[in-house]
């Protein structure tokens, strides 16, 4: 296992100061390794996940070396010769396991911003004290667009938060945490070649949720009440002013009714295996408010925002990669794990084998269909691209 930086690197390096798993602790787990702590309803900070994974690391004798950074991958017989900053590799095959989320994902336009606006990444920005006084412009209300809006209004500093796509969830629902609902509802677990829209999944924004000990609901609802300030997708900069697209009502309503019929399903899945006494009665959340009248432009050169936040998401870094499995939106090619090469395998992307894969705990039954995978192809040599489902996976 090459890694560039150390163990658990994205954890210690890529994450704000104040930054919890919106996943509660039962649900964080790596194979063999449960949350056995005292607070399994709780999140951990970044600072536990480290430790989560290092605990893991030493507990199953991983062969990591550390500070190898691996600089390109290429076909070499009927295998790989792996060039890294400490040498070569020949190997049969290779697990790519270096990550989704590289790089945080900003548009082009942001090189169209005046220069007396800072601009910060999620992978810049560490806690509010770091900015200038003044205005903020968080652009993406998805998971980290969210949580940063909060903070950053609650530290004083008035907020406008740009509102794209996004998806809707109640911290909690029927009194038990909305992940407990997806897990025993099964949601988790729906496989990657039943889902009807694949690339839609897993291009999937991140669910509107934090994980606080209050178990607060962190909607665009409990941000207007908190003072932040609401415009629309954010299309393009002209003469230093950013330009908004209207339509909010329209974003608002398709996210509420989606996290609508999610809670529909919750219901039924209830109703259906009689699970109806264990938990609270069934509710729903208001709609999300439509602000009034919303900005459609801000003039960036006006001093009212000092600083944009981009939340507006992350993507994975292959330019190492030198094997052509990247399409042209630099995602890699890959049919639940296996790669479009053979012996090239992936793992740790997006709705990788099941809608879980995107989080920590959806690792184990990735990892042991794409092994399994693995190993039959060093057995046989057998190119195998095909699908694992044959594996149990
Ligand atoms: C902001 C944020 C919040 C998240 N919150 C949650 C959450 O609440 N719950 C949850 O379950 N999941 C969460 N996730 C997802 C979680 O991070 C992933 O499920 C998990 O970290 C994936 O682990 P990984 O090892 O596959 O990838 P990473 O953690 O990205 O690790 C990849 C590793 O590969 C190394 N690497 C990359 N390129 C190279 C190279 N060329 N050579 C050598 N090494 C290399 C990197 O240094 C890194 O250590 C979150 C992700 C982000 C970005």
């Amino acid at each position: 296992m090459l890694e560039r930086g150390e163990v658990a690197n994205s954890w210690r390096r890529e994450r704000w100061d104040s930054l919890r798993l919106l996943t509660p602790n039962w649900q964080s787990r790596l194979p063999g390794l449960r949350y056995e702590g005292p607070d399994p309803d709780g999140y951990m900070t970044a600072g536990e996940v480290t430790e989560l994974i290092e605990r893991f690391a030493a507990a199953t004798r991983a062969p990591v070396r550390t500070g190898e950074n691996v600089i390109s991958v290429r076909s070499a017989g009927d295998g790989y010769l792996v060039t890294s900053s400490s040498g070569e590799i020949a190997c049969r095959a290779v697990v790519v396991a270096s990550g989704a989320c590289n790089r945080p994902s900003v548009p082009p336009f942001s090189g169209e911003v005046p220069a007396s606006v800072e601009q910060l990444t999620p992978f810049d920005y560490r806690a509010p004290g770091k900015l200038p006084d003044g205005g903020v412009l968080v652009v993406g209300a998805s998971a980290t667009g969210v949580q940063l809006a909060a903070e950053l209004q609650r530290s004083g500093r008035p907020v406008t938060l740009s509102v794209g796509e996004h998806v809707r969830l109640p911290r909690t629902y029927r009194g038990r945490d909305v992940l407990w609902w997806m897990d025993t509802a099964g949601v988790w677990d729906q496989r990657y070649d039943e889902l009807d829209d694949l690339n839609r999944a897993r291009r999937l924004p991140s669910p509107q949720l934090v994980g606080t000990p209050e178990r607060a609901t962190l909607d665009l609802n409990a941000l207007t009440a908190m003072g932040v300030e609401l415009v629309g997708r954010w299309a393009m900069v002209r003469d230093g002013r950013a330009l908004f697209s209207g339509g909010l009502r329209n974003v608002f309503s398709l996210a509420d009714l989606k996290m609508r019929r999610l809670l529909d399903t919750f219901d039924e899945w209830a109703r259906g295996y009689g699970r109806d006494g264990e938990v609270g009665p069934a509710e729903r959340p208001p709609a999300t408010r439509v602000p009034q009248s919303t900005r459609l432009q801000l003039d960036l050169r006006r001093g009212e925002i000092r600083t944009i936040v981009w939340a507006t998401g992350y993507r994975p870094e292959y330019g190492w990669l030198d094997v052509p499995v990247v399409d042209g939106k630099g995602q890699l090619r890959h049919d639940g794990g296996v790669v479009d090469s053979p012996g090239l395998y992936a793992l740790g992307l997006p709705v990788l084998r099941r809608r879980k894969s995107t989080f920590i705990h959806g690792i184990e039954d990735d990892a042991r269909a794409v092994v399994d995978h693995l190993v039959q192809h060093l057995a046989t040599g057998d190119p195998g691209t095909g699908n694992v489902r044959s594996s149990g996976g």
